[in-house]
């Protein structure tokens, strides 16, 4: 029997992109042909043509499933609904704009096919402005430096994955779900591939600075503790500084005639270690605001519906096993 591949696709208002990604995702299973592809759209609350683009797509080919989520819960949501419902040996997670160019799901393959668990792309280069750039190669590093675990730099979604790999992200119960890291952190032989980024085919970004800046908080307060410790130290510094400068100044007042004054100094010291009380109690609600969220054991996505046969296509492959 052909190995089975399975395309996870999230999809948030793409109905300039859509056409032109159902296109190359037929013209790429043309050939694919030692496998069975199955394409998991997963609109992640829609509120343009999408929905029926995507139904419309479902009705007329083969092998093509649709979740409708009740609304927008965010990319990673998305993948990883993509991800709990592929039932192929192995699974590929890409974004509809085009951006993870399918041309390159062959390369990524080909690694596959020399039996690593996970073969994702390293964006070589990246279509957008400098700032942008700037910031991403920042965030990369930091996270790379302060994580507890080995989060390769410059990686988007855009991978191969085996079934194993696919099921143990599928199943971690985090409710912040930074899938990158989650596969890093998963294990097994992993390889990334150098490949360009190119710039949306259609359509504008869905991700604002708001969620870019959301989503790089769940990189670093799901993979780190460094938030904590350099808190702790920065805490310890300012004491120590402040236990030098009242010695100095006791000192000065047995030992000279001069009577330390300094109103601006006091005043000085007391917004900064105020603010420092305040900067340090952030960091720690970040952390408690995710542990509430955690413990509230809400679902991360909610489906309304399913257009195509996934469900019963894994309910089937489950027997068989
Ligand atoms: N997306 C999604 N939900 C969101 C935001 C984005 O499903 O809340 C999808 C979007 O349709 C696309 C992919 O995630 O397929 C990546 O989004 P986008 O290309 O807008 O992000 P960028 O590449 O600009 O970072
Ligand atoms: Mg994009």
């Amino acid at each position: 029997m052909a190995p089975r591949l399975s395309f996870t696709i999230p999809v948030l208002n793409e109905q300039e992109v859509l056409p032109h990604l159902f296109s190359a995702l037929l013209e790429l299973r043309g050939k694919l042909d030692q496998w069975k592809c199955e394409f998991i759209f997963v609109n992640d609350g829609s509120h343009d043509l999408s929905a029926n683009l995507l139904d419309q797509f479902a009705q007329s080919h083969e092998g093509v499933t649709i979740v409708h989520f009740s609304r927008n819960f965010g990319q990673q949501a998305a993948y990883s609904a993509g991800l709990s419902l592929a039932c192929g040996d192995a699974v590929i997670m890409m974004d509809a704009d085009l951006q993870d160019d399918p041309e390159q799901v062959l390369l990524l393959l080909a690694e596959f096919e020399r039996g690593f668990d996970v073969v994702y792309g390293i964006r070589e280069s990246r279509e957008a402005g400098w700032l942008i750039n700037v910031a991403y190669t920042l965030f990369y590093r930091i996270l790379k430096t302060v994580s507890t675990i080995e989060i390769p730099a410059d990686t988007g979604d855009f991978c191969v994955m085996s079934s194993r790999v696919a099921k143990q992200i599928a199943e971690l119960p985090e409710v912040h779900r930074y899938l990158r890291g989650m596969r890093a952190w998963v294990g097994f032989r992993q390889k990334g591939v150098p490949l360009p980024r190119a710039a949306r085919k259609a359509g504008v970004t869905k991700y604002s600075l708001r969620k870019l800046f959301r989503l790089a908080l769940d990189g670093v307060f799901s993979f780190s503790l460094w938030p904590l410790r350099v808190s702790f130290l920065l805490g310890m510094s300012v004491m120590t500084l402040a236990g030098l400068f009242l010695c100095i100044n006791l000192l000065m007042w047995c030992l000279t005639d001069i009577v330390p004054s300094g109103y601006t100094t006091t005043i000085g010291f007391l917004i900064l270690l105020s603010g420092l009380q305040f900067l340090l109690l952030g960091v720690i609600g970040e952390y408690i605001g995710r542990i509430f969220q955690q413990v509230k054991g809400r679902p991360v996505y909610v489906v309304a519906r399913v257009v195509g046969g996934t469900l019963q296509k894994k309910l089937d492959w489950q027997e068989s096993n």
